[in-house]
């Protein structure tokens, strides 16, 4: 017998409605380039996202049709988020970080129909339009108010749309919003979420162990809303009511920190180099800083070092890590402490908290080795094979690359990790970034979170390099704090304290900083042709 309920579409217009009627006073914070805020609140935002989605139907979009944004965070990014997909459109995030050809590459692969541009960065658009065909280029005036020749002004596209625009039909499985991922590994691949994946997706994101997101919070996503899906967190914020504050393009330490402050920020969100940085910054001058409330620093797209968990709970900035992927929408796991965990000794909850955490409800992980599936004991490895409502079941348009899910249905991530009998996931590296040292496996993740335990090492970043005896060993490049010395010995010896000698890295670099990728990640196919020739003692 079938349940008795109604059959009722997980679509994106039924969050921007409940915005409008239940949240329409909750403020969305948004700082310009020149470093002024605007204020407007989710009233407001709910008109707007409605004008865009009736301006694009005006200009011809039909179900399904890409349309590109090239922005920072702030406002009207978020109006995109809503708008286009409200609109039957599928929002595709272009990351304006990369090389301007490959941003042409990926948008034409996407067939990216419009594109909507913030004023700023009219001119990245300007070094690849060549290349690319929109339609439509609609430009919104954010920071310079310059609105070229030929292209439409985003404001007026507003101001002159219809009032009784009414949603087309809406598919739950329909395409919403697009990614590429980063493409650390060859050609970057794209990944269409659905409306239904990205409504789940926004309840996982209220969980406590997630994000916790609630009315009562004020949310700064640090992390640029081109990656990841914006890490969910526009659509579940519009969903449950978060005040937003968007950081525009300045996401430098001081500038974090003036709105934490300022803004009463409880929950803040990005990769650990961001937290890094912030570190260092709260630590050079401990009493500029006052945050009246302890903050949740939500930290993922590399692994947290545990130092680093420590010293920032020392200043009420507390890291709720969490893992994922492009392909995963991003959520797939997140962590924290369970309940009998809480009298445990210090060092062991952070060992705990360093963890990537356990899968999130829906989504179901397994560890696989060539011999089968690994047991959850907290030792053997595995590559993380991963399933759910929210994880992709193919690339757009790739073919080619139906190799990454197994027959069965699981993708297969690229992630080498344990898991233990709670369900922790410790992710040990991604499969290629381990270090083949004479058939043997060396963990740099490890290597590069216990470096950057030591009190002169700001950062750490370690890669396996060509030998010709060993095949690869480890070489740690350095980022020593402002006025710190260290020398290889020391590093190496304090290394010692904790892992084999064989695993030990035997090259120390040290360098003003370590290359980051586009998302701020640190760069290590960067490192491993910097020092491909490096010349080892033999
Ligand atoms: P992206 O699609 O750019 O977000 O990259 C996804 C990859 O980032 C994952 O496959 C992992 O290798 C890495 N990653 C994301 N979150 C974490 C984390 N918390 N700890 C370690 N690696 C992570």
């Amino acid at each position: 017998m079938r349940g008795t309920m109604m059959n009722f579409p997980l679509t994106l217009p039924t969050i921007l409605e409940r915005s409008g009627k239940i949240f329409p006073r909750v403020e969305i914070v948004s700082r310009k380039p020149d470093k002024s805020v605007v204020r407007t609140c989710y009233g407001e935002f709910y008109n707007r996202a409605r004008c865009l989605s009736s301006a694009l139907l005006r200009l011809g979009l039909k179900p399904g049709d890409r349309v590109a944004s090239m922005m920072w965070n702030h406002s009207s990014h978020l109006e995109a988020f809503f708008g286009v997909p409200c609109a039957g459109g599928i929002l595709h995030t272009l990351n304006l970080r990369l090389h301007p050809q490959e941003i042409a590459t990926i948008a034409k692969h996407a067939g990216d129909r419009f594109l909507l541009v913030d004023d700023v960065l009219y001119p990245v658009y300007e070094k690849f339009r060549q290349d690319v065909s929109f339609e439509r280029v609609i430009v919104a005036p954010y920071g310079c108010n310059t609105i070229p020749e030929g292209s439409l002004n985003y404001e007026d596209l507003l101001a002159n749309s219809d009032a009784d625009f009414r949603y087309p039909a809406i598919d739950e499985n329909d395409g919403a919003a697009m990614c590429f991922t980063s493409g650390t590994t060859g050609f970057s691949k794209g990944v269409i979420y659905s409306h239904r994946a990205i409504v789940l997706h926004s309840f996982c994101c209220g969980l406590v162990e997630v994000f916790g997101m609630n009315e009562a919070d004020t949310i700064l996503p640090v992390a640029p809303m081109f990656h990841a899906n914006a890490w969910g967190i526009p659509f579940a914020a519009t969903m449950l009511g978060a005040r937003l504050v968007l950081p525009g393009p300045h996401v430098d330490p001081e500038s974090i920190l003036e709105l934490m402050v300022r803004e009463r920020v409880t929950v803040a969100c990005g990769v650990p180099t961001v937290w890094i940085a912030v570190l260092d910054a709260l630590e050079k001058n401990p009493t500029k800083w006052k945050f009246g409330n302890p903050i949740r620093v939500v930290c993922g797209g590399t692994a947290p070092p545990l130092e680093l968990m420590r010293r920032l709970d020392r200043f009420g900035l507390h890291i709720k890590h969490l893992w994922g992927m492009t392909e995963t929408t991003p959520i797939g796991t997140s962590g924290g402490l369970r309940a009998h965990m809480r009298d445990w000794p210090e060092d062991k909850k952070y060992d705990t908290r360093a963890k990537q955490g356990w899968p999130a409800p829906f989504v179901e992980i397994r560890l696989m080795r060539p011999e089968g599936e690994a047991p959850w004991d907290g030792v053997t490895s595995g590559e993380i094979e991963i399933r759910g409502p929210w994880i992709a079941a193919s690339y757009y348009e790739s073919p080619d690359q139906a190799h990454r899910w197994t027959e069965d249905g699981w993708f297969r991530t690229g992630d080498v990790a344990t898991m233990d009998e709670d369900g922790y996931v410790k992710i040990v590296d991604r499969a290629k970034d381990l270090v083949k040292s004479g058939g043997e496996w060396i963990s740099s993740v490890d290597l590069e979170n216990t470096l950057m335990g030591h009190p002169a090492v700001k950062e750490a970043c370690v890669v396996g390099i060509p030998h010709p005896k060993w095949q690869e060993r480890p070489l740690a490049a350095v980022v020593l704090k402002d006025g710190a010395q260290a020398t290889p010995d020391e590093l190496r010896a304090f290394l010692a304290k904790s892992f084999a000698k064989w695993q030990l890295p035997d090259a120390f670099v040290f360098l003003d900083a370590i290359p980051r990728t586009s998302v701020g990640k640190f760069k290590k196919t960067a490192l491993r042709e910097q020092f491909a020739n490096w010349k080892w003692e033999l």
